[in-house]
């Protein structure tokens, strides 16, 4: 009953009327100026990020929504972690948190709210919680690493996360696992006007002591590294120096020693200095181009750093050698292709410092065998709803194999023709990429770029010429190829990996296993687009075992500024997230749904207040009769003209009640 109390809007968009897109999208305004950012659709939960601290948070709402069920206080992140923890534990049933929204609309802030809330009221006792707080400050140290700023979000997660919680069968905490997913380590070498690179070189040159700054030969100025754009160093409301106090302790918490922790940091250091080394051009005796280190300075404190004799480095990065069956050749490269070595060793040194921290942290809060675990999963991947596929999103009037097929028909589908695109010798390029697209996919329905509108002539001024676009169930997605082809090659030439192989940092040699001649395969080893399918195939069956919970974010404007409500904008997001489809699902969930003046007709006998004669409202009427009759408020929902009842059983009760 206590639904509309007090409440602006419908806390629950399943009572509203009429039920169209413009009134959702009205009521989640309404509320979001009132500072009410959460909604639900029946037990799904609808976030609005506020872009300011709420006082909604901490301790005491923790003990408040611990107290209380779902329907019984107003929406909140707290309410929907409360019954996910609450049916893991006590029904013995593994959960699962899917929060979708696009970038910056909150789904790590809305993921951190479900750790704190879970951490919160999952036990105590010495051992537990130490678990809690290496599974909190797994957070700080993967932001730190894994999150940068985009034009879009200043702390954008530039990675997938997925992590299971694991419990004992009291439900205390046991440990986790972490599985991360395509990191964008193109930005490592490059990134646009405005952004940022990974906040942890921020971090490190801003927040370390002079000491470490000096060992590890840096300059606190930004400025000097030509992978940090100059001018965009500084983020408004992010304290570098603070957050790599924050990171280093988090670290410590986590387990790392002091001298993992010296090396991560020498490795980060390796890579800016990477990114400023110059090549000129220089030519063979015979003419022929090939390429030379302009000023040997960086490069001889890269090998002083990690121990790596620099002539070696050099020649990895300047030459290249084939191996076949009878004979090794070595070929110079030209300066462009050097870059390109080098730039491909950064990222390469860069996406696998960042596995190896995944997987260093998953080391220490890995769980024994043996004891049988609940497990509460936490999934915060950017656009993961548009992977089409996801179990329980049944789409009837959809065929979506028609999309699947298009991106991942094993060899016409379009990840495999990026990776053909990758393994072809020659030159190489997004928009061979694209005009290959074009080609194939020309007439297929659900494929649409400017030449292919053009072949229909047709013209659509929105889309760029270096773009394609999917008509996905949910509405259209556009995808510039820009990059496609550097973001999908994992190609390292071999001869860095051998020479990053013998270096006597231990920490950079192990992360690059197969530089060791005698594990050296000649296989290649797969591209981005391979290893992702993988791994969201185990992913999808993952998720599959748990109960789902929903979390939908939605970003209200497009400049991270408070109090600013774009209607435009929600009503793109609420039309990709399908909350208007959710709204009428959860409606059928109803058994009952009648206008209160029928209802009061029917069954207002039942109540001495309104029989024989009630001269109030219609709706007042209704809720004397269900007062009277005690019929339980999660049972009920008050539209704006009608009453919902949730189960049949409620129904039948209130029909034998007449007939007594
Ligand atoms: P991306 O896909 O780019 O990683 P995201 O959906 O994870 O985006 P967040 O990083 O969670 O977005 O949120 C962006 C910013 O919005 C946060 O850094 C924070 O400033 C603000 N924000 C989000 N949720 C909340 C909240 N509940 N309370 C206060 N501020 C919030
Ligand atoms: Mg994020």
């Amino acid at each position: 009953m206590t639904l509309l109390e007090g409440s602006i809007g419908v806390e629950d968009l399943v009572l509203l009327e009429p039920l169209e897109q413009e009134s959702l999208i009205k009521n989640l305004q309404l509320r979001y100026e009132n500072r009410e950012i959460y909604t639900y659709i029946g037990n799904v939960l609808v976030s609005v990020n506020p872009y300011q601290q709420l006082p909604i948070y901490g301790p005491e709402f923790i003990a408040r929504y611990w107290d209380h069920t779902f329907y019984e206080l107003k929406p909140h992140v707290y309410a929907l972690a409360n019954v996910a923890y609450q049916s893991l534990r006590d029904q013995d049933q593994d959960q699962c948190i899917l929060i979708t929204g696009e970038s910056g609309a909150g789904k790590t802030e809305a993921s951190k709210l479900v750790m704190t809330y879970v951490a919160a009221v999952c036990g105590e006792g010495e051992r537990v919680n130490s678990v809690k707080e290496q599974l909190l400050q797994s957070n700080p140290v993967l932001e730190a690493f894994g999150n940068a700023k985009t034009i879009r979000n200043n702390n954008s997660s530039r990675f997938g996360k997925y992590m299971d919680i694991e419990f004992d069968f009291k439900g205390s905490p046991l440990g986790g696992v972490i599985t991360n997913y395509l990191l964008e380590k193109s930005r490592v070498v490059k990134h646009f006007e405005g952004e940022r690179n990974f906040h942890i070189f921020y971090q490190l040159l801003a927040g370390a002591d002079p000491q470490l700054l000096k060992a590890l030969k840096l300059e606190r100025d930004t400025d000097g590294y030509a992978y940090l754009n100059p001018g965009a160093s500084r983020v408004d409301g992010m304290d570098d120096t603070a957050n790599f106090k924050t990171l280093q302790s988090a670290m410590t918490v986590i387990g790392f020693s002091k001298e993992e922790i010296r090396q991560v940091l020498e490795v980060v250091a390796l890579v800016l200095k990477l990114g400023n080394v110059e090549l000129a051009d220089e030519f063979q005796a015979n003419g022929i181009p090939a390429s030379g280190i302009r000023d040997g300075r960086g490069i001889q404190e890269i090998g002083e750093m990690v121990g790596l004799n620099s002539v070696e480095l050099e020649r990895a990065l300047c030459s290249r050698t084939v191996e076949t069956a009878k004979e090794k050749v070595v070929t110079a490269l030209n300066v462009v292709q050097a870059q390109y070595a080098r730039d491909a060793l950064a990222k390469n040194v860069y996406s696998r410092l960042f596995n190896w921290l995944v997987n260093r942290i998953n080391e220490s809060i890995e769980v024994g065998t043996g004891e049988k675990r609940k497990v509460m999963g936490v999934l915060d991947i950017y656009g993961f709803e548009i992977l089409e596929g996801i179990p329980w999103v049944k789409v009837d009037y959809f065929d979506n194999g028609i999309i699947c097929n298009l991106i991942e028909h094993n060899q016409q589908g379009i990840l495999a023709m990026l990776d053909e695109e990758c393994l072809r010798p020659g030159v190489v390029s997004d928009s061979t990429f694209l005009a290959k697209l074009n080609q194939v996919f020309s007439k297929h329905g659900h494929y649409e770029s400017k030449v292919t509108q053009n072949a229909q002539h047709q013209y659509d001024h929105s889309m760029g010429l270096s773009c394609f676009r999917i008509c996905h169930y949910a509405g259209k997605v556009t995808y510039n190829v820009n990059s496609f082809i550097d973001k999908n090659n994992d190609l390292l030439f071999r001869d860095l990996s051998q020479a990053m192989w013998k270096a006597q940092h231990p920490l950079l040699r192990s992360l690059f296993p197969e530089g060791d001649p005698k594990q050296a395969s000649l296989k290649r080893p797969p591209t981005a687009g391979v290893q992702f399918k993988g791994s969201v195939a185990i992913l999808m069956k993952n998720l599959y075992s748990k109960k789902p919970n929903y979390i939908r974010c939605i970003k209200p404007n497009e400049h991270q500024q408070r109090g600013e409500f774009s209607s435009e904008l929600v009503a793109v997001q609420a039309r990709y997230l399908g909350l208007l489809e959710n709204v009428r699902v959860r409606r059928a969930g109803y058994a009952y749904r009648q206008t209160y003046e029928s209802f009061l007709e029917r069954y207002r006998l039942l109540s001495r207040s309104t029989w024989p004669r009630w001269d109030g409202g219609d709706r007042e009427g209704v809720e004397k009769v269900l007062g009277e009759l005690s019929v339980s408020s999660e049972e009920l929902a008050f539209g704006k003209t009608k009453i919902f009842i949730r189960s049949p059983k409620t129904l039948f009760y209130l029909e034998d009640q007449r007939r007594l």
